[in-house]
């Protein structure tokens, strides 16, 4: 399951920036992910509870907050929001479309103690 080491990938992230700014407590956690990341948000936020268990994030609260794929045709140049990497172009139905966001998860913000 890759969103276990998507979380892994997350919890690391947050060990660093604690050494860096030198927190201890994590409260919350944001997280965006695009629609686009083929992250399954229920599948993070479960396996996000299980790798955080012992940690610093332990009791931190995870808010997810997911963008919208973006995409733009390689045609006709027309942007839109596609709900999947295989979508057709709306202006001119063409499949030779390049994804510009909405593909990637990131560490948003973190609510620190
Ligand atoms: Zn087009």
């Amino acid at each position: 399951m890759h969103e276990m080491s998507l979380a892994e990938s997350v919890l690391h992230i947050i060990e660093d920036a604690a050494r860096e700014q030198g927190f201890s407590r994590v409260k919350r956690v944001t997280l965006e992910i695009g629609k686009l990341s083929c992250v399954e948000p229920e599948a993070l936020r479960f396996c996000f509870d299980s790798v955080m268990q012992g940690t610093l994030v332990e009791q931190a609260e995870l808010q997810i907050v997911e963008v919208a794929g973006q995409g733009k045709c390689e045609d006709c140049a027309a942007e839109f929001h596609p709900e999947s990497r295989y979508d057709a172009c709306p202006e001119c139905g063409n499949y030779r479309i390049r994804i510009t966001g909405g593909d990637a998860m990131r560490v948003y913000e973190l609510e620190v103690s």
